[in-house]
């Protein structure tokens, strides 16, 4: 399947219907994994705090006055996780504004110390808040986190990758191009990484094109993204809760476009944590071939108030219902399907 520009991008999202993206989507799904599995992974979403400086405004999650976990409470968290089969830890938090890399470098050694488990943590926004308290460059303070454990970053953060749009609703929060300078510096250290999309705000389909070219780029660049995770906006508890949340259509079309335009990426992950699960077993059929984890805990989409579950019986049976072969994969770093049900 040849690439498809920007303009062509646009044209799919304003062509009624909702097949003809979905179709193509799911031709190039066969063509990049023609083994038919569809994979998913059990791990669990520890925020170590929700402090946060940036007050971004879609955020149900941060709070001034809120938590730091403690390392005997990491730990706990970790332990549950090894015990429930988790091969890996997603760790994130809000942009503390008093921890230096120094406490970040601890909390690394801390987990490699004690755990033999993936560890798949601190977005671009937390990077680059690391880096403003402690003076260092973005290449310093990804060489120390890396040498101290650090196995690959999450794509968290990106919302739109538009600066009007960030201007408008996260204006404390890194630059497009700081976004993608922490993501290139990842890659080139060696570090694999996710991308992601948050969508269905304030943002244009013009938009949302805008922010696929950039990911476009720079994976042509570097070939560091393993996978892309678009989800949508939950407005709950939020300061745009007036705002209505995207719906199913919105987000397999839009998720079935990314899949077709991002055709340098691997994989596509498919989000039941904003969908529910039948919408994510349709997913499948528009261009995802990663179902997620388990999410043993989850904090910042629960904070809005929607609350999906799902256990990995749960997971097996969706992707076999859907005509997949399931498949757990080990950690976030290739994708690759290890154990198969
Ligand atoms: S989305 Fe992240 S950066 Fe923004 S306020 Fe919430 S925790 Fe902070």
């Amino acid at each position: 399947m040849n690439r498809i520009s920007d303009k062509e991008a646009v044209q799919m999202f304003h062509s009624p219907g909702l097949l003809p993206a979905g179709l193509m989507a799911d031709r190039l799904r066969q063509e990049l994994h023609p083994d038919n599995t569809a994979t998913f992974i059990i791990d669990r979403n520890i925020n170590y705090t929700n402090i946060c400086t940036a007050h971004c405004k879609f955020c149900a999650f941060h709070n001034d006055k809120g938590y730091l976990l403690s390392k005997d409470a990491l730990a706990e968290k970790i332990r549950e996780t090894v015990e429930l089969g988790g091969t890996q830890i997603l760790l994130q938090g809000g942009l503390h504004p008093g921890l230096p890399l120094e406490f970040y470098e601890d909390m690394m050694g801390f987990i490699r110390e004690n755990f033999k488990i993936h560890v798949h943590a601190f977005s671009p926004p937390e990077i680059c808040n690391i880096s403003n308290i402690s003076g260092l460059g973005i290449k310093e303070v990804i060489k120390r986190l890396k040498d101290s454990g650090l196995d690959s970053i999450p794509g968290g953060g990106a919302e739109i990758l538009v600066d009007s749009v960030r201007a408008g609703v996260s204006p404390n929060k890194c630059t497009v191009s700081e976004w993608l300078e922490v993501m290139r510096t990842a890659h080139k250290a060696g570090l694999r990484t996710t991308a992601t999309m948050m969508f269905g705000f304030t943002e244009t389909v013009e938009d949302r094109v805008e922010h696929l070219e950039k990911i476009r780029l720079l994976q042509d660049e570097t070939g560091g993204f393993t996978s892309f995770i678009p989800w949508t906006f939950q407005p709950g508890n939020t300061r745009m809760s007036y705002l209505r949340t995207a719906g199913g259509v919105d987000y397999l079309k839009t998720l079935a476009i990314a899949r077709v335009f991002l055709d340098n990426i691997p994989n596509i992950q498919a989000s039941w944590v904003t969908q529910g699960n039948k919408v994510a077993q349709a997913a499948l059929r528009f261009g995802a071939n990663d179902i997620g984890s388990t999410m043993i805990e989850e904090n910042v989409v629960s904070a809005t108030g929607v609350s999906f579950e799902v256990t990995k019986e749960e997971l097996i049976g969706l992707i076999a219902n859907a005509g997949f072969t399931p498949a757990r994969r080990d950690s976030s770093v290739d994708f690759a399907p290890r154990q198969v049900f």
